[in-house]
């Protein structure tokens, strides 16, 4: 059977995951964090003190790795060797080293495997840098998401400031165009808009307008029967109800929101 899948893409901090997250509670999809895994993986070369420039032996490591992914009340688990890391992998240290190993091949091809078999099984909404172009070539929804440097670096400063961690708004700013660079200038799987993915600049968009905009992309496809009166609660409480109505053919008439 055939799944709907929903591929987003993107740079560091351009609100992927955030947004992901609601629109697979939205629709009742699976969200996967590929990037999880990537951080999983760095964790483990952290851990072992391994040099990210020392190509050998991280290839000749990867065999001793493995990372899974579960779901608990619908949220994910990344488990690496079978321990649990979701909550050890969101630091910067990790982010930079996850950017560092996942141009080696051998690293990217024991992770894309397994977002395959997750897209396999269910409606995914899965968001990386690679879903569009290399994971879910033929996923029938793509979005590349992006905002400026500026407004993605104020965004990662506030919520590192309201998680109660130190921060340097000028640090990272320098830390996410390093990535950038880095993830779209690799050799395998650089970071790039699928030819046939939807741009979304995110820059001076609320969170509920990007919402909605995927829901549009998604429906205008016209392959699923719609839904009506969306509730959007999210993680952030979002004041918003959405309403689609469609005409008798199926397609969309109308998607809005109301307060
Ligand atoms: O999205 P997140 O910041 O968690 O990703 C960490 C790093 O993992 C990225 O900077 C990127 O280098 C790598 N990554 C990747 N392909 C993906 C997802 C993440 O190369 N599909």
């Amino acid at each position: 059977m055939n799944h709907f899948n929903i591929a987003v893409d993107g740079p560091a901090g351009a609100g992927k995951s955030t947004i992901a997250k609601l629109v697979a509670k939205e629709l009742g999809f699976v969200y996967v964090d590929t990037g999880a895994m990537y951080r999983a993986m760095a964790l483990y070369f952290l851990r072992k003190g391994v040099d990210p420039k020392a190509a050998e032996e991280i290839e000749r490591s990867c065999p001793e790795v493995d990372v899974t992914i579960r779901y608990q009340d619908g949220v994910q688990q990344v488990l690496l060797n079978g321990e649990d890391v979701s909550g050890l992998i969101r630091t910067e240290e990790v982010g930079n080293m996850a950017s560092a190993v996942s141009g080696y091949m051998p690293v990217r091809e024991k992770l894309v495997e397994l977002q395959k078999q997750l897209a396999a099984k269910e409606n995914v909404i899965m968001d990386g840098r690679d879903i569009g172009t290399c994971v879910l070539p033929d996923a029938p929804a793509k979005i590349y998401l992006t905002a400026s440097v500026e407004v993605r670096a104020a965004r990662r400063y506030k919520e590192l400031l309201e998680k109660g961690m130190k921060a340097d708004l000028k640090e990272i700013e320098k830390d996410i165009e390093d990535r950038d660079y880095r993830d779209m200038h690799r050799e395998h799987s650089p970071l790039k808009q699928a030819e046939d993915a939807v741009l979304l600049d995110t820059s001076s968009m609320t969170l509920a307008q990007v919402v909605e905009e995927i829901l549009k992309i998604k429906y205008n496809n016209g392959q699923e029967e719609l839904k009506f009166n969306y509730d959007l609660t999210s993680e952030r409480k979002i004041p918003t109800r959405w309403v689609v109505t469609t005409s008798t053919d199926g397609k969309i008439k109308r998607v809005y929101s109301t307060k």
